[in-house]
């Protein structure tokens, strides 16, 4: 059994795939073009917002969103603690200070209380700035938007939505990456909306922050790429991930998100009784980036049965990202992170993704159940 089955999606697309790809071939175009313009007028499209910009992965979206926003020495950056080493690691890269924020247990996002009791501990202290909180939307379900932006809106800060784990996602109608002042998303292959290789995108409403991006993106462009007016990365979506995401976009939009769904409410239904299943919040639709219950004791022992029974599974996250030596310069906390230092120890991600099949689900679930009552 595979944790993400990527190979069976190449198979039922592959020859939808394959002569997208040999398109870019015969075009001899491989930086830019019309797949990339393409992928982000859809993309844009899908989520509702007004700009969609592509970029090389997840990672330089959230910087180029610091970057746009001139965040910098002395700002504090609130994070959860609880997230890849990603969301955190764009901070101190733009010499910004990442303030750990504690998560919610059911949802495993940003907790609200947790957010506000860090701003105050942050302003009481006086010296950093409160400038950006970064909201995930973890495994895939929304982050506590509507709470989330009233304290944004409180202290008067910007909103920046990690969703590379989120796209898809929803809550009422209105899409994941489109919440956050800026939002982001990657294209990671394992992630919900993968290509074959690295890559990333931005949305945003705003025009200046769009001409910002689309500039540090491509060396600090003026006028064009030899005419560079500020410091910047490079940091393009290759045309052949662009024509691969175009390919596999009509199946993720009408068969993979409900897929998704169908495979996380037969788990929910079969293990409820015997371990903590995750909790989708009224009104919120997770596009199910991973399907993560909670284990209060024999977490690693169930890990390793499951292993026997050909069953991969993967502890996301294992360590909060205070207790990350990357970050030992950023040592003081201002908040209880208790809740994510629990997680840690009890969370366990089974197999996940549109194309599997009933019975690997009934068997992930009659195993986990064998051991585990
Ligand atoms: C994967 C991921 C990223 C980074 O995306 P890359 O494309 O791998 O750089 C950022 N944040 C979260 C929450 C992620 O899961």
């Amino acid at each position: 059994m595979e944790f993400r089955d990527l190979k069976k999606q190449y198979q039922l697309h592959k020859s939808e795939i394959d002569s997208a790809i040999q398109n870019v071939l015969l075009s001899g175009h491989f930086i830019g073009g019309s797949p990339v313009i393409q992928l982000e007028e859809k993309l844009a499209d899908y989520v509702g917002v007004k700009h969609c910009i592509t970029c090389a992965n997840g990672t330089d979206a959230l910087q180029l969103a610091l970057m746009a926003w001139g965040i910098g020495e002395g700002d504090a950056v609130f994070v959860p603690d609880f997230t890849f080493f990603s969301t955190a690691e764009v901070v101190p890269w733009v010499k910004a200070t990442p303030v750990f924020v504690d998560v919610d247990k059911d949802t495993f996002n940003i907790s609200p209380y947790s957010l506000e009791e860090a701003i105050h501990e942050v302003i009481n202290e006086g010296k950093l700035t409160p400038k950006v909180v970064i909201a995930v939307d973890l495994f895939g379900q929304p982050a506590d938007f509507p709470a989330i932006r009233m304290i944004t809106e409180k202290y008067n800060l910007l909103l920046l939505e990690d969703g590379a784990q989120g796209f898809g996602g929803r809550i009422g109608e209105k899409m994941a990456c489109s919440f956050g002042d800026i939002a982001t998303t990657s294209f990671f292959p394992a992630k919900p909306l993968g290509c074959y290789g690295d890559g990333g995108a931005i949305f945003t409403n705003n025009d200046e922050w769009a001409k910002l991006m689309q500039s540090y993106k491509v060396h600090g462009k003026g006028e064009d790429k030899y005419d560079n007016v500020r410091i910047g990365l490079n940091s393009r979506l290759d045309t052949i991930q662009a024509a691969v995401l175009l390919a596999k976009f009509d199946s993720f939009v009408n068969m993979e998100i409900n897929a998704v769904n169908r495979v996380a409410e037969q788990y929910s239904q079969c293990l409820s009784d015997v371990v903590d299943v995750p909790k989708v919040k009224e009104g919120f639709v997770s596009s199910w980036a991973q399907y993560t219950i909670r284990v209060a004791s024999g977490r690693d022992r169930l890990k390793f049965v499951l292993a026997e029974n050909s069953i991969p599974s993967m502890i996301y996250y294992s360590k909060p990202l205070h207790e990350q030596m990357a970050f030992k310069e950023q040592q003081r906390i201002y908040c209880r992170l208790d809740n994510t230092i629990e997680l840690c120890r009890e969370v366990l991600s089974l197999p996940m993704h549109p194309y599997m099949e009933d019975r690997d689900v009934e068997y992930v679930c009659a195993t986990v159940k064998k051991i585990h009552s």
